[in-house]
């Protein structure tokens, strides 16, 4: 048996379509079209590329973007004062500050200056807080793709159970509790650097999903026959770019599987669209 391939490509473009819908809509109804302003700070070119790919979604949503690129010895000061300025400017709906910083700079804090209404990362406390109580204003866009993949390609979650394989606040966490939230109902493992035998783990999930940063972790035999398994990683390897699955290895004798790219990518950047619509419309509904 081969898998179910997952096309992340086909599933953004769906809901890049009904963003662009709904800012059209909006645009009639109220003059308001979506602005998300994006900060680059430095050169980093795997940064420079997230950026650029993001700034095309938006302009092919209809939504508008503006990039503010800082040099990489910008100070904390600095950067905090445009996001302060971004905060305030009522054309601004959404701002994104892509990671990683310059090490020199408090991420923490650089994130924690953000507005929670314009915070479309979902990385704010009090965004994080909203989602775990299962009111979530924004959703986090990886674990929400993610979600958003299994959901699309008809893949139940209730009562299976999911290992997660990554701990970090930005997929693994966040992953985890959309996981558990009543509806999605997944019973779910959190595995880490600090779990002993990851392998025997994997072969009783019904689902593995691998945000690890580790070319091939997850080797073909760790997973059922009939499992799904979702590849978060993105991985240099040489002049290819990988996921943290053994896909070759894999795709002979699971359910399903997300290829890497064309899987979890694509729809990161439709929930961040997803995400701006949302923050407009959050800031042009309140008083
Ligand atoms: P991270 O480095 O912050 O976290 C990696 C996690 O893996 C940690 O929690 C760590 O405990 C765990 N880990 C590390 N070594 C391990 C080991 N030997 N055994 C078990 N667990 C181990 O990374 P991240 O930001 O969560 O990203 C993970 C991967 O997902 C990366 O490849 C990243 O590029 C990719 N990523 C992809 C998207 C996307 O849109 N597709 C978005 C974000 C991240």
């Amino acid at each position: 048996m081969t898998a179910q391939l997952i096309d992340g490509k086909q599933i953004a473009e769906h809901c890049r379509l009904q963003v662009q819908q709904q800012a059209v809509a909006m645009l009639q109804q109220t003059g308001v079209s979506p602005h998300l302003a994006a900060i680059l700070c430095g050169d980093d070119p795997a940064s420079q590329v997230y950026v650029r790919n993001k700034e095309k979604a938006c302009a092919k949503a209809g939504l508008r973007s503006t990039l503010h690129r800082l040099p990489a010895d910008v100070t904390q000061q600095q950067l905090q004062q445009l996001i302060a300025a971004l905060n305030s400017n009522p054309d601004v709906h959404g701002i994104l500050v892509q990671l990683p910083l310059p090490r020199h700079l408090d991420t923490v804090a650089i994130l924690d200056a953000v507005t929670p209404l314009k915070d479309v990362d979902a990385f704010h406390p009090e965004n994080v807080g909203l989602m775990l109580q299962g009111r979530p204003r924004f959703l986090p866009c990886t674990p929400a793709g993610v979600m958003r993949l299994l959901s699309a390609s008809g893949i139940p979650t209730a009562g299976r159970h999911a290992v997660v394989i990554g701990r970090s606040d930005i997929v693994g966490k966040p992953m985890a509790a959309l996981l558990l939230q009543k509806g999605a109902d997944a019973t779910v493992t959190v595995c880490h650097s600090r779990t002993p035998d990851i392998a025997a783990l994997c072969r009783q999930a019904d689902i593995v999903i691998a945000a690890v940063g580790i070319p091939n972790f997850v080797h073909g035999d760790w997973l059922k026959p009939d499992a799904v398994v979702i590849d978060v990683g993105i991985n240099r390897l040489g002049d290819k770019l990988v996921g943290d699955v053994d896909f070759d290895a894999a795709v002979g004798h699971v359910a399903a599987i997300t290829p890497v790219p064309g899987g979890v990518g694509p729809m990161t950047i439709a929930m961040l669209l997803e995400n701006t619509l949302t923050a407009a419309r959050l800031q042009t509904t309140r008083p």
